[in-house]
């Protein structure tokens, strides 16, 4: 199946100064997010790309959309949450490192700064690595429906919200219940009593 994340740049003419714009609506082809919420499989990422040449490569500037669902923690009512987020990258023709920093790679040596390089293949970009990064870093780690959330009971799995001010279990004290079976038998109790 083709990538959907890989932008083929053939209709941009490479001088320097020269301006495309794209729409895409990518079909995620796999689950975008954290843990606890995410843009699902198979959602739309709607990407307002524009591309400009520069002297070392393609710069993209683009804005991307989507709809996260996941959680919330407290409550387990579902969440979702839209996602806006503005990037720029820059996709080079060729990398700036030669080889000797490409040695380094081998050795389980992992070299930021070329990890992080974006280059381009030919004439296309493949946006994937920014697009999860930008949508993963709006996401917030622990979803809330809303900030004041007052979670659940944790005896009955009820939500606060719909519950009485002063709704309270009778939680029966395991030491209690010993006392109250000593209680309830006239022979034990008894003996217990001397
Ligand atoms: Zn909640
Ligand atoms: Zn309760």
């Amino acid at each position: 199946m083709k990538n959907p994340y890989l932008l083929n740049t053939h209709d941009l003419p490479r001088r320097a100064g020269e301006m495309k714009e794209y729409e895409l609506d990518i079909e995620a082809p796999e689950r975008v997010g954290v843990p606890l919420i995410g843009v699902a499989q198979g959602d739309i990422i709607e990407v307002d790309a524009r591309l400009e040449s520069v002297t070392e490569g393609v710069l993209l500037s683009a804005e991307i959309y989507a709809v996260a669902r996941g959680e919330c923690i407290r409550c387990l009512d579902p969440v979702e949450m839209e996602v806006e987020r503005t990037i720029q990258e820059l996709y080079r023709y060729e990398p700036t490192h030669d080889k000797s920093k490409r040695k380094h790679r081998d050795d389980d040596d992992i070299d930021l700064e070329a990890e992080d390089e974006l280059q381009m293949d030919g004439d296309v970009l493949n946006l994937e690595i920014p697009i999860i990064d930008a949508i993963i870093l709006a996401l917030p780690i622990n979803p809330l429906c809303d900030d004041e959330c007052l979670g659940l009971c944790p005896d009955c799995g009820e939500k606060w919200e719909t519950l009485p001010d002063d709704h309270t279990h009778d939680v029966v004290d395991p030491r209690w219940s010993g006392l109250k079976s000593l209680l309830d038998g006239p022979s034990d109790f008894g003996n217990q009593s001397k």
